[in-house]
């Protein structure tokens, strides 16, 4: 396995193989707890996905072949390999994307999750069977893999992500492209050599790296049937309606703005832990972090200060560091777009309690930092209320009453995740009937469902109609097909001419 410390560049796998592929152009990939940037990326060109999605068509017919319980086999080793080099992972995602080394251990065994999920293949895919549904004629459902499939994922998970898509599709019989986030994109390749390893044939999963220019290939291109989408909102609807357009099916999961209901009964210090870990944890870049703490009625001034005084001391720091709570942010650039939407809110009147803007943390000067931030007084008019951040930046508005929370909450435009604390479980129920958000968490405050679930917002944080991974996520790589039999003991004889019944 090669080491992903040194200084080579990163480029595509591409039918078994690392290949460096057409592509002149490259990009730096920084460590952003250093600022220094730690090797290059090699963009793909149109001729690259070319390469691949041949790759994929080629390798696709023995695949598809390949019975289920061999396909699981082989995710069965995956699984092995990726317990096995779970840490070396990890450590690569914290030199790419800052997290800290805890919690993108974390991500990497939620990842896991999936693929233990899509190593019980052949039960997912028994269909449906009915004998006898007309005199000598049974009825059957099957479930066939799509083909070439694609998935193009975001820079916040770069080994859980991709784990949300191409296990379950390669264990339904598909063959995949992956394009993963050009700011992290060395977890993806660190998967594809220990899929390889684990014995997938060549061309099954294939990596494209790049940007707009390998998107806009795989969107177009006539032998990808499928395109899986995760990032923000305005890419999201872009893809679904490009890929529509292009015949694909597509599901493509977009940006949140996670709401967190306190009520006044709830606990304030498991209340408060909450809000800290799932507002600041992996710098506020996650799409299920809470970016809004919406409190209800007195909880306000019990809430407010103990928010204020852990945000100002959280260990900022090199997530590979052993007590790190909170890392860089990913780029510089988005570091300036987070410092801008906080000098937004003061400008528009929100009352700025924590102000992480310009941190520097000792030995590490040239990282892209930031520290906690907290506003207070925040409403539905401001920019911080309305559009998402993706930093350690957390909005608390206050409401007189639980119908009013409800109300502020269902008004948003995005739906992806959100919580209510309380300890009235008559409030939890109606909570969790009422409100319209795709996952919800009852004292949860990151309710990510497990592997066998699925994974997915409402609103405009998800376009198309099947979640990710879990049942839904093997229906979205499959069709299915109905077929009828009858044998020659049949007694009917003659033409029909009237819609046939059962008989
Ligand atoms: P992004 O939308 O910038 O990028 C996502 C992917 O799209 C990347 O692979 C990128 O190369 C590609 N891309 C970017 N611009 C493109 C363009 N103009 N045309 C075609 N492709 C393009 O997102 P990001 O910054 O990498 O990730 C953060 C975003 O992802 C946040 O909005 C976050 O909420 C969202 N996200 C959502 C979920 C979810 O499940 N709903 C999960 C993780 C992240």
């Amino acid at each position: 396995m090669q080491a992903f410390t040194d200084s080579a560049d990163v480029v595509h796998f591409i039918g078994g193989k690392t290949e460096r592929g057409a592509g002149e152009r490259t990009q730096a990939i920084f460590n952003p707890a250093t600022g220094a940037a730690a090797r290059r990326l090699v963009l793909g060109e149109v001729a690259d996905v070319e390469a691949a999605v041949a790759s994929a068509k080629a390798a696709f017919p023995a695949w598809r072949d390949t019975p289920p319980i061999r396909r699981a086999r082989v995710m069965l080793r995956f699984l092995e390999l990726m317990n096995r080099h779970k840490d070396e992972l990890a450590a690569i995602i914290t030199a790419e994307h800052g997290k800290v080394f805890a919690d993108a251990q974390g991500e990497v065994a939620r990842g896991i999750d999936v693929i233990e999920f899509a190593c019980g293949i052949p039960q997912l895919l028994k269909g449906d069977y009915t004998e006898q549904v007309s005199t000598g004629m049974d009825n059957w459902t099957v479930r066939q893999p799509l083909g070439v499939v694609a998935g193009i994922t975001p820079f916040n998970f770069p080994c859980m992500v991709p784990c949300w898509m191409f296990p379950v599709a390669l264990a339904a019989g598909c063959t995949f492209i992956l394009k993963p986030s050009e700011r992290d994109p060395s977890a993806s390749l660190f998967m594809a050599r220990l899929l390889k390893e684990a014995g997938l044939p060549d061309g099954v999963l294939n990596v494209v790296q790049g940007d707009k220019i390998v998107v806009d290939a795989l969107l177009a291109h006539r032998d990808v049937k499928a395109v899986s989408f995760v990032g923000s909102t305005p890419i999201a609807n872009y893809i679904y309606e490009t890929g529509a357009k292009h015949g694909k099916r597509v599901q493509a999961l977009g940006g949140a703005k996670n709401h967190m209901v306190v009520m006044p009964d709830a606990d304030i210090e498991q209340t408060v832990d909450a809000l800290i870990g799932a507002g600041y944890g992996s710098a506020g870049e996650r799409c299920m972090a809470i970016s809004v703490a919406v409190l209800v009625g007195d909880v306000a001034d019990k809430i407010v200060p103990r928010l204020a005084e852990r945000a100002r001391t959280l260990k900022i720091k090199n997530g590979m560091e052993a007590d790190a709570e909170m890392g860089p942010i990913v780029t510089r650039q988005a570091l300036e777009r987070i410092e801008g939407y906080i000098a937004s809110g003061v400008e528009e009147g929100a009352t700025l309690v924590v102000d992480g803007r310009g941190l520097k943390v000792p030995g590490h000067e040239e990282g892209f930092f930031t520290g906690g931030t907290l506003f207070d007084n925040v409403t539905p008019q401001m920019r911080i209320y309305k559009e998402e951040i993706f930093g350690p930046v957390l909005a608390c508005v206050r409401v007189h009453d639980f119908a009013q929370a409800v109300q502020l909450i269902n008004d948003h435009e995005f739906g992806n995740g959100v919580a209510c604390f309380t300890r009235d479980g008559n409030v939890a129920r109606e909570f969790g009937r009422q409100i319209e958000v795709g996952m919800v968490g009852i004292n949860v405050p990151i309710p990510v469902p497990m592997a066998w679930h699925g994974f997915g917002g409402w609103k405009r944080s998800l376009f198309g109609d099947m979640h990710a991974y879990g049942e839904e996520g093997v229906r979205f790589y499959t069709k299915q097909k109905s077929i009828m039999q009858r044998w020659p003991e049949s007694t009917e004889k003659g033409a029909e001419f009237t819609m046939p019944v059962a008989r």
